[in-house]
């Protein structure tokens, strides 16, 4: 067993690489570095309830076992990486040395090329409590550029709160990985809800006054957020030599070992891996559920060496919950070769995502919780035989 375990990135998978660390009897060293200064958080509440004000900080709060036994540095960011002296350098000066490390930075808001001050970024509690006390101060109207999951969510949130909201996207409909055809009963969701939802509408400039779209056209608001996705956090892994792909994941194989060095693996948002269910094509997926099934297959596969580790093969599962519609997706229904809605009742539908040679790939339902989790298991016992 590796003596120092060292965790990069205290939310989600970190927290959950820590915990599996211990539950697999190691008795070592453990350290977990965050450069937040809060605890563990979930982030899920933040374009939702906590959004809303019917939750607050302490409610996202992580459970964290006593028996963790780690030691926590908080408030530090890792900025560099020497891997053959094996140390982390902190941003307060401190080195950390590991035998085994996971990286588990996750990611960040992508920001408006120079982004001004008062304009918003949703992606961490404290951007979660600015925005809540913008749209507080000046209930009038919220300008959201990028309609994809937060956007939208941060939409529907602001709607039920009486905010008059303009979604703006260049993409023709919202929530592209739903497909064609959701997408558009998504915007019918959201303009059925009063939202002025702007899309094939490219954006010029963003201020703290609202946005100016490509021609010159003005949307004035009282609150700006800039909701365009996110960015993996690796800048600091830059001169390690560990391998990036073109978007900033770290590579790694199955069992989320980086492919350059065994004794370094990953997890959650920042990981690029390749997954069976996308014909062993490399993914990166920004989801909760991922990113905790990651942190517990990552913190036991750092125990044991490398021949020796298991691969991540479950199938990604996602939701997001919009007006009273709960949008649940797993699989890769994105990279599908059809999606087509196989059964609709009302507000509840399911469709079957499925690649060229038929092969079920993915499915998506909108308040159909049972039939999801029907199409979950089917897909993770493929996983499996595959
Ligand atoms: C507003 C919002 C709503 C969401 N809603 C949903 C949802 O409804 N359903 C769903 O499936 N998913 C949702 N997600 C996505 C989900 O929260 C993420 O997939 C999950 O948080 C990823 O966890 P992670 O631990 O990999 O990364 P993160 O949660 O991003 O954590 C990474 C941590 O590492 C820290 N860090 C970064 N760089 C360094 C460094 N150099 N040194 C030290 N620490 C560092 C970061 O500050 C952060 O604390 C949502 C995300 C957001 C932002």
């Amino acid at each position: 067993m590796p003596e120092r375990v060292v965790v990069v990135g205290a939310s989600l998978a970190g927290l959950r690489a820590a915990q599996a660390v211990r539950s697999a009897g190691h008795a070592g060293a453990l350290v977990v570095v965050g450069d937040e200064r809060h605890a563990p958080y979930t982030r899920p509440p933040l374009s939702k309830q906590l959004l809303a004000g019917e939750q607050e900080h302490a409610d996202c709060a992580f459970p964290v076992p006593e028996t963790l036994d780690a030691e926590w540095r908080l408030g530090a960011a890792a900025v560099a990486l020497d891997r053959e002296r094996k140390v982390l350098a902190l941003a307060d000066g401190a080195e950390v040395g590991y035998d085994r490390l996971i990286v588990a930075t996750g990611a960040r808001a992508r920001r408006w090329p120079d982004q001004v001050d008062g304009v918003h970024t949703l992606r961490d509690v404290d951007d979660a409590l600015a925005l809540r006390a913008a749209l507080d101060a000046r209930p009038g109207r919220v300008a959201i550029v990028g309609a994809g999951f937060v956007g939208c969510e941060v939409a529907a949130t602001a709607r039920k709160a009486g905010i008059d909201v303009t979604l703006i996207d260049v993409a023709p409909r919202p929530l592209l990985p739903l497909g064609a055809e959701l997408g558009e009963r998504a915007a019918e969701l959201h303009r059925a809800h009063g939202v002025d939802l702007r899309l094939g509408t490219a954006v010029a400039a963003v201020d703290a006054g609202g946005v100016t779209l490509d021609g010159g056209a003005r949307v004035d608001a009282d609150v700006v957020l800039v909701a365009l996705g996110a960015i993996p956090n690796t800048e600091w892994l830059a001169s390690s030599g560990l391998a990036l792909d073109e978007r900033g994941g770290i590579v790694c194989d199955g069992t989320l070992t980086s492919v350059t060095d065994d004794d370094i693996l990953a997890a959650g948002d920042v990981v690029s891996w390749p997954h069976p269910l996308a014909a062993g094509e490399v993914v990166r997926v920004e989801h909760w559920t991922v990113a905790a099934e990651h942190g517990a297959l990552a913190g036991r596969n750092a125990l044991a060496d490398a021949g020796e580790r298991t691969a991540h093969v479950a199938p990604p599962y996602f939701w997001s919950d919009q007006y009273d519609v709960k949008i649940q997706a797993v699989g890769f229904p994105a990279r599908a070769a059809t999606l087509e809605v196989v059964e609709e009742d009302g507000p509840r539908l399911v469709a079957e995502a499925r690649d060229a040679d038929g092969r079920l790939v993915g499915a998506i339902a909108f308040n159909n919780a049972k039939k999801l989790a029907a199409y979950r298991r089917e897909l993770a016992s493929a996983g499996v035989a595959a």
